[in-house]
């Protein structure tokens, strides 16, 4: 195993599958003791716990909803209380619903602005105070290629991925002087089950369009997660790393 990341504690949300899960692993073999969340696959939770586990690290799932402030702020008491410290935070939790705006809901607008950008507040509000007493941390906020350049269909995930990006550089601006670093992740197009539900024709266009001709895989975007989180990357905060196969943005 890997040991850059030992001894360091990290909290992944939303790793029951697709990214999160790729990012709980990477962080995993890197040495670090992953605490992750999930909202309602507890089954796929329990098998990750037992398979992070089984790389002699500390790990545990919680099933918390992101979106909920309070809920964000008792889970990181229960990390804390659990882990002893919290060093590494990968805000990754995320939903899609699309629609033109003609057909958008104010109930797809919101459930959207929801999950992606208060999760990220809640859970940045709750964890800055253990940061900012150890003087350090690392905070990675996973946006969206979609957030820097617009989608059709997308209003309300560009604006949520948009929002973060404003986010991420305003509290690396608050907490730079701390030695808390806040950074934000913009993968292109990954295969995952959340773009598994589009239709094969549009992700044979999406695969077309790509310079380097395939979707990404999570563990493209999880490696990154590894340079942010580790001390490779302490000079680094307020910058949104592209990851994305070379799609113009
Ligand atoms: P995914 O396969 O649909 O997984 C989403 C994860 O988020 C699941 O573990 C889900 O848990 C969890 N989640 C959803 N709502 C939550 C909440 N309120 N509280 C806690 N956890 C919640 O999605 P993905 O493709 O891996 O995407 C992960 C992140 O990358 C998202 O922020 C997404 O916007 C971003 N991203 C994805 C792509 C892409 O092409 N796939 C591109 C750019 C950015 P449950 O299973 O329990 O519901």
């Amino acid at each position: 195993m890997n040991t850059l990341l030992k001894g360091k504690t990290a909290l992944v949300t939303g790793a029951s599958k697709g990214i999160g899960r790729g990012i709980a692993f990477q962080l995993a073999q890197h040495g670090a003791n992953v605490a992750f969340t999930y909202l309602s696959s507890v089954e796929k939770g329990k098998a990750l716990e037992a398979e992070l586990s089984a790389l002699g690290i500390k790990a545990k799932g919680y099933q918390s909803d992101a979106s909920d402030f309070n809920a964000a702020d008792k889970l990181i008491t229960d990390v804390l209380a659990d882990f002893g410290s919290l060093d590494i935070v990968v805000n990754n939790a995320g939903i899609t619903r699309d629609g033109l705006l003609m057909r958008m809901t104010e109930e797809n607008f919101n459930d959207v602005i929801r999950t992606n950008l208060n999760s990220v507040f809640n859970i940045t509000k709750a964890c800055q105070k253990p940061m900012l007493k150890q003087r350090s941390g690392s905070i990675i906020n996973i946006t969206s290629v979609v957030g820097v350049k617009g989608n059709a269909g997308q209003a309300n995930y560009a604006a949520s991925k948009a929002g973060i990006i404003g986010f991420t550089k305003s509290i690396a601006l608050e907490l730079g002087s701390r030695n808390i670093r806040c950074n934000a992740i913009a993968p292109g197009f990954i295969e995952t089950e959340m773009t598994g539900v589009l239709p094969e024709e549009t992700v044979k266009q999406w695969r077309e369009a790509i310079p380097m001709k395939r979707g990404g895989t999570p563990d493209d975007i999880a490696n990154s997660v590894v340079f942010l989180a580790s001390d490779m990357s302490t000079y680094i905060t307020g910058q949104v790393l592209h990851v994305n196969g070379g799609m113009l943005t």
